[in-house]
């Protein structure tokens, strides 16, 4: 599967915010965005390009797409599968993208980056209603349930889940028993509950050229 091989303090640096890529270090102050908060490259603290509605576009565009942790091909289908569906086709795209096994994995806390989300669910260490599932892709539906695999909970990596759980909000359309760490989604998110950092209109735009 292709992968996006920038350095990802850049990708955040070139969107101008943290997207948080890189789980714990995102939160610290060896942040890139908190020590180095300009686009990267030999001009990227004095030069400052004013943006025509294209490049507007297109850093939305590329904002949200590195948020999701997704290449081109893989963001422009799910935008395509959204204006198939019936409704607003900004608001079907974000839950498709919401609604991606990875992003829920990370939105429960599982993981502490989409990246790191990835990287177990490639890995063949949860499951979704007892089936073990491998594609990060995967679009959860209402009332699946999704846990860590039986011979897998004693893994380095889950063993301080339980603590690292405990302050974690999840968002309302999902439901977690932080201690049997078992997770279900309750319904579709709505858009209150997804409150994007991008504005996915402008996204719409973009792909509406
Ligand atoms: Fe982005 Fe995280 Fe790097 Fe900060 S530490 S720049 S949020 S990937």
């Amino acid at each position: 599967m292709a992968k996006d091989l920038n350095p990802k303090c850049k990708r955040c640096r070139r969107a101008g915010e943290k997207l948080f890529l890189k789980g714990e270090r995102c939160n610290s102050q060896k942040c890139a965005i908190v020590k180095r908060n300009y686009p990267p490259g030999v001009h990227g603290s004095t030069r400052r390009a004013r943006l025509t509605d294209y490049g507007t576009q297109l850093q939305e565009k590329q904002k949200a797409k590195r948020q999701y942790n997704l290449m081109e091909k893989q963001f422009r289908l799910t935008f395509d599968k959204a204006g198939k569906k019936s409704g607003n086709t900004g608001e079907n795209f974000l839950k498709l993208l919401e609604t991606r096994f990875d992003n829920i994995v990370y939105r429960l806390g599982f993981a502490t980056s989409r990246p790191q989300a990835r990287q177990i669910i490639s890995h063949g260490l949860l499951t979704i209603n007892g089936q073990r599932v491998d594609i990060p892709s995967y679009i959860v539906r209402q009332g699946d349930e999704i846990t860590i695999k039986a011979n897998k909970k004693n893994l380095k990596l889950f063993k301080e889940l339980t603590d690292r759980l405990k302050n974690k909000e999840v968002p309302g359309w999902l439901n977690l028993d932080k201690n049997k760490i078992v997770a279900k989604v309750l319904h579709q998110p709505d858009m209150k509950d997804i409150n994007p950092n991008f504005n996915v209109q402008v996204i719409v735009e973009y792909y509406s050229r």
